[in-house]
């Protein structure tokens, strides 16, 4: 994984999205010293079955502020989209491009967006959701309209043509580009463990459990490392 940026936008649907793998890449990079955003299209508050949204909104919005915190990061946006219905059209692609102009990042970072969370050759496979597949395919899209400044005229925010790479999350074993995670397992779980609310309805298994039964899954390699990858875009 290229190491010559400086700023980074991690770009997802969901509360919760980052910490499922990003977020341990995330604690070794403000480790670092590099300077970490999040920006969030929902409040994801469709997410909690028995949670009216109105409750869930505010609250998956806490959560999200202080996983992000555990691994150092402390700008956290919410677009104010839609939980569940999140759409890959002009409008998202819009606010987007603003947000892209506002934080003003070397690097983007998005969650995979593929159809299935599963390889090819498992069946049933095991679909990805729509929000997911909507918010990753137009973040590679609003890259280039955050540095055009005739797509989106009536925008306020200066362009910004500043993004080196896109980095978008990898699921497998056989990502292109991969950040060695073995010194931030610790804050990543320390970090999904803050969705605590949405992980106790989740299963009746202790949330550390929870927490550190995915960070596992998401990091470790065959030969016992720990590593999470990453497909670079450029455009
Ligand atoms: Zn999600």
């Amino acid at each position: 994984m290229p190491d010559d940026w400086q700023r980074a936008l991690v770009v997802v649907a969901h509360p919760d999205d980052i910490e499922y793998g990003i977020a341990v890449a995330v604690a070794v990079w403000t480790a670092a010293g590099k300077e970490v955003h999040y920006l969030l299209a929902t409040r994801g508050e469709a997410g909690i079955a028995g949670l009216s949204p109105v409750e869930a909104g505010p609250l998956r919005e806490e959560e999200e502020r202080r996983s992000a915190a555990v691994v150092g990061v402390s700008e956290v946006e919410f677009l104010d989209h839609r939980d569940g219905v999140l759409e890959a059209g002009l409008e998202l692609r819009r606010d987007l491009a603003a947000a892209l102009r506002r934080h003003r990042p070397d690097l983007v970072v998005t969650m995979y967006g593929g159809d299935c969370w599963t390889p090819p050759q498992v069946t049933p496979a095991a679909l990805n959701s729509p929000d997911h597949r909507a918010l990753t395919r137009t973040v590679l899209d609003a890259v280039a309209d955050a540095a055009n400044e005739w797509i989106f005229p009536d925008l306020t925010e200066t362009p910004w043509s500043g993004v080196q790479y896109i980095a978008v999350s990898e699921i497998g074993r056989d990502a292109p580009h991969v950040v060695d995670v073995t010194a931030a397992v610790e804050p990543a779980v320390a970090s999904l463990t803050e969705h605590r609310r949405y992980l106790e309805a989740l299963s009746d298994d202790p949330v550390e459990e929870q927490a550190r039964r995915q960070v596992d899954m998401a990091t470790m390699t065959e030969d016992g490392g720990r590593q999470v990858g990453f497909r670079l875009y450029w455009g």
